[in-house]
Order: structure tokens, then C-alpha cells, then sequence
């Protein structure tokens, strides 16, 4: 059967950019693996954060839009991004984070929850570690990748039967109105969950939402594969798109969240090595010969790793 891997990446909006680039890097202790531009609006950054290498599963990236006015929480999107840590470290993230609520209980996990430079909700979720698999050694009381994204839709059914359908989660438990979805195996990021506020007010795109979440195909057949399938079932989907790093595909679930699949292939190290990953300003081959232009129009960031 077809199925989904899990969360490949999340995409969302940030104000400025060397704020984005603190909180992920510094606060957060991600690496930052690519920067890069909009590929539909070249003047503005692409910023991905991840782990050493930035796999699928542990990328964060930003448009950081300067001047853009907040978002408004609301139903038809991401409420939520989730990080593991191993459970026993959960104490020193809220130092250093500076959570001063204790955690709240969640599916039997201990959860903080915090905000971004931008008020974007992010958690991090203290997991067991014989739950979660391949800790990378550098990394033991760290990030370990995404736990889950937050799904916040008015009618939960339609948008849990895409999950359930299409992208091949199963339903694993019910807690408070929260419906948890995974997908088996080993690796972050398989966790979805659906909530429904109270109130139904539409969300608005503005710093601090999170723009899309992308689900993982293995490759490009197992993509067309997803792609036919929803077109199938009536859903208007984009066609491929090159994104340098992945090969997308977009769509809105039928709650109104925009989703992407992404493939796994090529991955960050397209286009530069492991050790200087997200070092240098990283353009597609139809920007290069606009390299200067682009480059003295991007806000100047820095980062101290
Ligand atoms: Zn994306």
C-alpha cells in the first residue's frame, strides 16, 4: 500500500530574518542547511533549518517577509509545530527556552509549548527514548526532529479521511477533542493531529503562520502515484513543481490546510557539501546569471554556529 512516510517538511512566515535565524539556531539548536530564495519571489529569503544533514522529517523553513502584519489563529491551518526530545531533557529545554508553564499532559507525553520571535506556536514533546529511534550522537538531549503538526479544521471528518485514505495514516487515539493520526515505522515526524477550536474564525496568513506542511514520497513515481490519486478523489492539485531540493505537489485538504508532498530525493546536499551546508546563498540555475542583483537585495543575516 501506498503511504506517506510522515512530515517531510514545515513551511511557514516569518517578520525578520535574523530573528528566524536566532530562534532556530540559537534557541532552537537547529542547523541552519540552506539558505536560499522564494523561488516565486526571488527578493525574499528561504531560510531551512534542520538537522546536521537536513533530512526529511526535521526541516523547518521560513519566508522571512519583512513588514508583514501577524496572523490570525484560526480553523484551515497548521496550529501546531511539534519537536521530540527525549523526555529526561525536557526540564533543560524549558531553561533554556525560558517555558516558565509547566508542561501539560498529552496521549501520556509531557508537552511544552512556546512561541517563535513571530508568536509561531511550536512544542516540544518529551518523548521516551526507547519510543524514538536513531538519536544521532551529536544531538542526545536534542532535537531529535518533528514529533507531530497541529491541524486546526472546523469539521475534522473530511480532512481525517485524507489522512486516513490518500496518504495511508491510521486513526491511534482520541483525548480531549485531539484526534491523533500515524503512520507506522521508525523515523520523526509521523505524527498528525486534528483540533477543533471552539470558534470557527478563518485563519489569516501573516508572520507567525505556518504557510503549509509537506508529507514525504519516496520518490517521483510514489509521488504521481499520490498525485493521481487525489485528482482522483476531486482534489485540485498543482503540477510538479522543482524545487531544487524535493519535487512538490500542492493541495488543500478539505479543511482548508495547504499541503505539499514532497519527494525524499534529491535532498540539501544538491547543491553544496555536508561540512558548509547553509553557509552560502544557494540559487536554482535559472537565478544564477541575477546572482549580484538578488544577493544586495537580501536583509543580511548572520549566525554565530
Ligand atoms: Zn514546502
Amino acid at each position: 500500500m501506498r503511504r506517506t512516510t510522515g512530515i517531510h517538511h514545515v513551511t511557514s512566515v516569518a517578520g525578520t530574518a535574523q530573528g528566524n535565524v536566532d530562534f532556530y539556531t540559537g534557541g532552537l539548536g537547529l542547523r541552519l542547511v540552506k539558505r536560499t530564495v522564494n523561488f516565486d519571489d526571488p527578493g525574499t529569503w528561504h531560510l531551512y533549518y534542520g538537522d546536521r544533514s537536513g533530512s526529511p522529517g526535521t526541516l523547518i523553513t521560513f519566508f522571512p517577509w519583512q513588514g508583514i502584519p501577524g496572523g490570525r489563529p484560526g480553523v484551515g491551518e497548521t496550529a501546531a509545530t511539534a519537536y521530540a526530545v527525549p523526555v529526561r531533557a525536557l526540564e533543560n529545554w524549558a531553561d533554556s527556552l525560558g517555558v516558565e508553564r509547566e508542561p501539560t499532559e498529552r496521549f501520556g507525553d509531557p508537552v511544552l509549548s512556546l512561541r517563535d520571535t513571530d508568536g509561531s506556536s511550536i512544542e516540544i514533546v518529551g518523548e521516551d527514548p526507547s519510543s524514538g529511534e536513531d538519536p544521532s550522537p551529536d544531538a542526545e538531549a536534542g532535537i531529535r526532529g518533528f514529533h507531530s503538526v497541529t491541524l486546526a479544521v472546523a469539521q475534522p471528518d473530511p480532512t481525517a479521511r485524507l489522512l486516513t485514505g490518500i496518504l495511508g495514516y491510521e486513526s491511534i487515539g482520541e483525548e480531549n477533542g485531539r484526534l491523533r493520526f500515524a503512520v507506522p515505522g521508525p523515523g520523526p515526524g509521523r505524527i498528525v493531529d486534528l483540533v477543533r477550536p471552539e470558534d470557527s474564525v478563518a485563519a489569516r496568513l501573516g508572520s507567525g503562520s505556518v504557510h503549509h506542511v509537506a508529507f514525504r514520497a519516496r520518490d517521483d513515481e510514489e509521488q504521481a502515484g499520490f498525485r493521481e490519486e487525489l485528482r482522483g478523489a476531486g482534489i485540485d492539485v498543482t503540477p510538479v513543481r522543482d524545487r531544487q531540493y524535493f519535487h512538490s505537489i500542492y493541495f488543500r485538504e478539505p479543511g482548508g490546510v495547504l499541503f505539499e508532498i514532497a519527494t525524499d530525493p534529491p535532498g540539501m546536499l544538491i547543491d553544496e557539501p555536508l561540512e558548509t551546508l547553509g553557509t552560502e546563498l544557494q540559487l536554482p540555475p535559472w537565478y544564477e546569471s541575477a546572482r549580484e542583483r538578488i544577493e544586495a537585495a537580501l536583509p543580511p543575516i548572520e549566525t554565530t554556529a
